[in-house]
């Protein structure tokens, strides 16, 4: 037998659904309905430029408002308004988007940014705090009839004309009893200015704009000067240090994306702030957790990414599962590695200022990330004691001649810290040899990459052994003691030393040294090292 048809959904069963599940958060309601607002006043907007509305534009705005007693909130708007028939079409059926329908219809009219729907199902959100919803509409059509239109969330609706004399749409919910605590007005004015702070319309609530309009990541770069990226930064984060760079992103193809990435100064782990990237789509906020679309190692990064290609409910496992997401993630990986490359080329003394602040960053990334790796060997800086900094090939030309042993291998010698470890650094700098600042708690992991990506270099800590040991460059040293007296020495330390974890050598150094030095060997010394910074970065 075989058999074709359609699918049918019962809506009695998939509105609870739709209703309670499709978001896990109730107040988004609020930016569903403000977005689908500011759809309005874009579609509007759009007919006038095309020439297909000829009347008075007037100020657009979206007004939101709420009444205790009455128990309603209202989000009203001046845009394009529906008549009866297109509720019936775009509200009645659900997930029949009128968003997506508008953008294919005028596709071929200029571009289509700035208009939010999508799957046409964020209006019904507006049931997961509402008891009843009214809608009360006037289309900018001549002699449109104004409709009312209301459902208190069963499959059942009313239709009637109503009055109304301007052009838009008034949506009135009704709130229901356990959704009462959206009727106040601190929490209405913070969910508004949490998802609205840069939409497109200005927002008016309680007779004040609550909204940017024009987000500083939505102009062209060209037109920008640093005076406005820091008031932006100032806007996003108030009173905090001003940011070292940033990186005005803007993509067409092939994925749409904007947005400003800020460099935060960072000194240590403990100033990391993470979250501190606000994802956009078409200047609707959506969340702060950005991993996934920005590489870990980036989220330590402020700003802001705007992306019409990432839908308004997204979960954690959308995210994940979305294409788009992997190529945001890479191009943003690719224009961070592009960027700082391009300061260390233009000007390698502010680069060299800057790195204290950077190389946290560029450290982790090389770690976390091969791609990134690639492209940061040619910038990642070494500090040596002496303070001087040197890129990754200048540092392997340098020692080349002196820190090479007898196997060929490059010698990198390291301190974990210069003050406690300097006696070992001074044996070091007189045989002409130098020594890597690596005091950071990032270091240990980047030396463990460094060995393994970086061919014959190996990385030792300066006070792992006695310098000669360290750095064996085959020259036999005469021993001045006959084997009963480095015996009889042997057994003084160890009676001293009185800890049967420590073996005691005596071994022949260059005279220039220390009479005797107490060392531990460099594999016990990298797992304390390592298990201090937690294995990772925390
Ligand atoms: P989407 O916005 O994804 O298309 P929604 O469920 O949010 O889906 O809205 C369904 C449709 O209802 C919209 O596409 C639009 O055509 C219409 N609509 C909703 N709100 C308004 C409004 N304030 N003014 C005009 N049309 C609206
Ligand atoms: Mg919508």
């Amino acid at each position: 037998m075989k058999e074709s048809g359609n699918i049918s959904i019962h809506t009695e069963n998939i509105f609870p659904i739709i209703k309670k599940f499709l978001y896990s958060d109730h107040e988004i309601f609020l930016r569903e309905l403000v977005s689908n607002a500011v759809d309005a006043s874009q579609k509007i907007k759009r007919l006038s430029s095309i020439g297909e509305f000829n009347g008075e534009l007037g100020e657009l705005k979206v007004k939101v408002s709420f009444d205790k007693e009455a128990k309603t909130i209202t989000i009203s708007d001046n845009g394009i308004g529906m008549t009866a028939e297109e509720i019936k079409k775009y509200i009645n059926q659900i997930a029949f988007s009128g968003a997506t329908e508008f953008v294919e219809k005028y596709k071929d009219k200029g571009d289509d940014k700035g208009i939010i729907g999508h799957f046409g199902l964020g209006f019904y959100s507006a049931f997961m705090v509402a008891s009843e919803v009214e809608i009360i509409s006037k289309s900018y059509q001549e002699g449109a009839e104004a409709a009312r239109w209301t459902c208190d969330g069963s499959t059942e609706y009313s239709i009637s004309t109503a009055e109304k004399d301007e052009r838009g749409t008034d949506i009135i919910l009704h709130i229901a009893e356990d959704s009462e605590e959206f009727l106040d007005e601190f929490r209405l004015k913070s969910i508004l200015e949490k998802y609205g702070k840069f939409l497109p319309i200005p927002i008016e609530f309680q007779d004040k704009i609550i909204n940017n309009p024009t987000p500083l990541w939505a102009k062209s770069p060209a037109e920008l000067s640093d005076e406005d990226y820091l008031k932006f930064y100032e806007e996003l984060y108030p009173f905090q240090e001003k940011p070292l760079f940033w990186i005005h992103l803007n993509v067409d193809y092939p994925f749409n994306l904007t947005g400003i990435l800020y460099f935060p100064k960072v000194k240590n782990e403990f100033q990391l702030q993470r979250e501190k990237i606000q994802l956009y789509s078409r200047q609707v906020f959506i969340t702060d957790e950005v991993k996934d679309i920005v590489p870990e190692f980036l989220m330590l990064l402020h700003g802001v990414i705007d992306s019409p290609d990432i839908p308004l409910n997204v979960s954690r496992s959308f995210l994940q599962a979305d294409s788009n997401v992997k190529k945001i993630n890479s191009y943003i990986t690719k224009k961070v590695a592009d960027k700082l490359q391009e300061l260390f080329k233009a000007d390698r003394p502010g680069f060299e200022e800057k790195f204290s602040n950077i190389g946290l960053f560029i450290k982790y990334g090389m770690i976390s990330d091969d791609k990134f790796f690639d492209k940061a060997k040619e910038f990642c800086l070494l500090e040596t004691t002496s303070n001087k900094l040197y890129t990754l090939d200048e540092y392997a030309e340098e020692v080349q001649a002196l820190q090479t042993d007898k196997d060929g291998q490059r010698v990198y010698l390291y301190t974990t810290d210069a003050q406690q470890q300097d006696a070992f650094i001074q044996s070091a700098i007189q045989k002409g040899y130098s020594v890597l600042k690596m005091d950071s708690m990032i270091d240990p992991h980047f030396i463990n990459q460094m060995e393994s990506k970086i061919e014959k270099t190996q990385w030792k800590r300066v006070d792992a052994d006695s310098i000669d040991k360290l750095i064996d460059t085959g020259i036999q040293l005469e021993a001045v003691l006959t084997e009963e007296q480095k015996t009889a020495v042997k057994e003084i330390f160890e009676a001293t030393i009185n800890d049967k974890q420590k073996q005691v050598q005596v071994e022949a150094m260059s005279p220039d040294e220390l009479p005797a030095i107490i060392t531990q060997n460099e594999f016990m010394r990298r797992m304390s090292d390592m298990s201090k910074t937690g294995g990772g970065m925390g």
